[in-house]
């Protein structure tokens, strides 16, 4: 028995995903296992990935030496080079190594780093997207922040450490009070991400000028349990407060999407992320605007706007597209 396969590995904020593969790719093939994040010591991750990796392969009986390589998408921002995560307020510590402890563990397996989303939009490529656009292909993360992976002219736009494409933080209302985590003011994700519907609601109730009944009579009146989702029922029951914060959150993606086709032109926006459990009220008005009246928001001819049908496990499904598109030296990621 001589099967290759690949394996890959999706850090988040929340969860850390690991699967194997047959090299071919081949969905029925795959094979996975989560665990929740931990956050104990800076090695905690690099440790619960190498667990899980060994786990998978006993229980499917494989060898290490059968593996191809490793993918690794992770949330940022990433070093690809050292293989490590720097600055991040979602993982905990101001550097998390994950090259240097999962080498020690799997010697001679090639290991690839590549940022959450620019994984997740070789996962739309390799996994969904159609042939007419493969070539200018975005993929938009609306979840606890806000980002972005672009191919464009075929190419996986990387950057000079593997953070290009950090759209969340698109400048869309420069002078609002409201800060982001980066420390600047009026982020796209400051409005329309997960966190910032939260604190837009928690901001407005503060201000008292809009009826939050409904969203009140949600929480049990109690406003430390106010989240996205609170706020998307509360405005789907017609609550005032929260349909103002809602209707924000899309025109602010409205704007988003308008920087993002000036830049990149591109054919096909895929959304994903945990907002997109409220998708029907996000995508649709997306949709009509950008089919309807785009030039309010881009100069390009409008991008079709999609949802990614594989939901959270997009970014190891990019994280396994890596991979192979590394084997078979794809002028993508070249
Ligand atoms: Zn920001």
């Amino acid at each position: 028995m001589n099967v290759k396969f690949i394996a890959g590995v999706d850090i988040g904020g929340t969860w850390v995903r690991v699967a194997l593969c047959t090299a071919d790719l081949i969905e029925k093939n795959i094979k996975k296992k989560i665990t929740r994040t931990l956050k104990e010591t800076k090695y905690s991750i690099s440790n619960s990935i190498c667990q899980i990796l060994s786990e998978l392969l006993s229980e499917n009986h494989i060898n290490k030496d059968q593996i191809l390589g490793i993918g690794i998408a992770t949330a940022g921002p990433l070093n690809m080079e050292k293989g490590e995560v720097f600055n991040s307020s979602n993982l905990g510590f101001s550097v998390i190594p994950l090259k240097k402890p999962i080498e020690k563990k799997f010697p001679e397996i090639p290991l690839y780093f590549v940022n959450d989303c620019n994984g997740s939009v070789l996962g739309v490529h390799y996994f969904e997207a159609e042939d007419d656009e493969k070539d200018n292909l975005v993929y938009i993360t609306m979840s606890t922040g806000i980002g972005g992976g672009v191919i464009c002219n075929g190419h996986l736009l990387i950057g000079k450490e593997g953070n290009a494409a950090e759209v969340g933080h698109a400048l869309v209302e420069p002078r609002s009070r409201f800060v982001c985590n980066c420390g600047a003011h009026g982020c796209w994700e400051v409005f329309s991400s997960g966190t910032g519907v939260q604190n837009r609601a928690l901001d407005a109730l503060d201000e008292g000028e809009l009826n939050a009944e409904i969203l009140m009579r949600i929480v049990n009146n109690d406003k430390s349990k106010i989240t996205a989702k609170e706020v998307f029922q509360a405005a789907r029951e017609g609550d005032e407060l929260s349909k103002k914060i809602v209707d924000d959150c899309v025109f602010y993606s409205k704007v988003g999407i308008g920087i993002i086709n000036n830049f990149y032109d591109c054919s096909s926006i895929y959304f994903g992320g945990a907002m997109m459990k409220d998708h029907k009220q996000i995508i649709p008005s997306l949709i009509k605007q950008f089919e309807k009246d785009s030039i309010r928001f881009t100069i390009n001819h409008p991008p079709k706007i999609k949802l990614t049908k594989y939901k959270d496990e997009i970014g190891l499904r990019g994280a396994l597209a890596l991979v192979k598109y590394k084997i078979d030296k794809e002028k993508i990621i070249s």
